[in-house]
């Protein structure tokens, strides 16, 4: 049972990952500009070079353009021929393959120091966690000194941080002040701990939202970015989701965002107000339509969850196989990557996978065009090499299928590497 029966909830994201990843490993300054590429087109920005003018949707030769002495770094890649990724000098995509191992390891670490620190929390992302804090909140609660009515210094509650932004302060009377500010305000404590920890350990910068449930603590963590954390106490929910658009919502951000904002002609969660239950319920199903009156309201009440875990891993590379030779050089960069991520989560989740699939398309010409009319794919069981008996493999062909994978172990993570390892047969 918690002091008031709220939720304290803490949303904490790494600041452009994939770069302060790279800027930790070259051991460069933070107000070094870097970006972070794949081929020629950018996958994160650190902050410096965004100062700059550059964005994640521009090409390399853009962002070095706009800023002359950003230092591009590529992905670490698997050459053909290799096992193990390594940072090449130079790349081609059509003999290397992107790895994202360094980001997952370093990922791995940090999820573990958030375990550490938290009691209950959910991954969201490789870099984005949600913490349900709510009983570490009530057990300071109680030890504190109370008085009536309830008051919270929102400019000292972490240590007079000026990285802590409390939205919608202005307005917030000091004699409205309610129990549940006070425990958002150790939630933002809390999360501050998180975040300097995470800095002194790992050396990683990272921005925090503060809030009663998830979608809101998530939302307002993007209000005050990099390295800022932000609480919205429940009086101020309503004036930020008033001019918040509905697209920035957990969930709202693909199709039925899109259909939503068309249908009913809206932009912002404010807009929705002026539709009852039923209305929503009639243009969007009744569960749509009963979720999206409660969340432009700021209501939710999902869980955070500890068990949401991947339910598959993929290795996959777009290219063309002309000889046996080919195809086996490509699935050894596969099986090795897939290898060293199923080993990680193993020794972080405890688990091993039970199917392993490997998947083809043949290419065809049809009427003189080319076209992808032929896959093939091939479900192998996993069993521990402990247990008797002989691995079994299941072939499935899909409808279009004229072919069959029928290639043998070496597509599998080998068993020194991985102690459950299968054999196609
Ligand atoms: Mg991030």
């Amino acid at each position: 049972m918690t002091a008031s029966g709220t939720r304290c909830i803490v949303h904490i994201d790494m600041d452009a990952f994939y770069a302060q990843v790279e800027m930790k490993r070259l051991g460069l300054p933070r107000e070094a500009p870097l970006a972070v590429v794949q081929w020629s087109m950018l996958l994160a920005v650190n902050y410096a070079a965004r100062a700059e003018g550059v964005n994640r949707f521009d090409s390399a030769a853009e962002a070095a353009n706009k800023c002359p002495h950003i230092r591009l770094v590529h992905v670490a890649t698997y050459k053909e021929g290799e096992s193990e990724w390594r940072y090449h000098d130079k790349v081609d995509v059509k003999t290397h393959k992107v790895s994202l191992d360094p980001y997952r390891t370093e990922s791995a670490k940090i999820f573990k120091l958030f375990a550490r620190m938290a009691k209950t929390v959910e991954k969201a992302s490789i870099d984005e966690m949600y913490a349900d804090v709510t009983h570490e909140v009530d057990r300071r609660y109680a030890l504190m000194p109370h008085s009536h009515p309830p008051r919270v210094d929102w400019a000292t509650i972490v240590d007079g941080a000026s990285d802590n932004h409390v939205l919608g302060l202005d307005a917030l009377a000091p004699e409205a002040t309610t129990v549940d500010d006070v425990r958002l305000a150790i939630a933002a404590t809390i999360a501050k701990e998180v975040r300097t920890t995470l800095f002194n350990e790992l050396g990683y910068t990272s921005t925090a939202g503060i809030a009663h449930n998830k979608p809101l603590a998530k939302l307002v963590a993007g209000v005050h970015k990099p390295n800022q954390q932000t609480v919205i106490p429940a009086a101020s929910v309503l004036d930020f989701l008033k001019t918040t658009p509905l697209t920035k919502i957990r969930f709202l951000g693909g199709k039925l965002g899109d259909e939503v904002v068309s249908t009913l002609n809206v932009q912002n969660a404010g807009d929705l107000w002026q539709f009852s239950e039923a209305e929503l319920a009639q243009k969007f199903g009744s569960q749509s339509g009963s979720w999206l009156f409660n969340i432009c309201r700021g209501i939710d009440d999902t869980k955070v969850d500890p068990k949401v875990m991947v339910k598959s891993m993929m290795a996959a590379k777009r290219l063309q196989i002309k000889t046996a030779d080919d195809a086996e050089r490509w699935f050894h960069i596969l099986a090795a990557e897939l290898t060293q991520r199923i080993n990680d989560d193993h020794e972080f989740n405890g688990r091993w996978p039970k199917t392993f699939t490997v998947a083809g398309k043949k290419k065809e010409k049809i009427c003189g065009a080319d076209t992808n009319q032929s896959a093939c794919s091939c479900t192998i069981l996993f069993l521990a090499l402990t247990r008797p008996g002989p691995s079994r493999a299941r072939f499935r062909r899909s409808s279009r299928t004229r072919t069959c994978c029928r290639r043998r172990s070496r597509e599998s993570p080998s068993p020194s590497t991985s102690p459950r390892a299968s054999r196609c047969r």
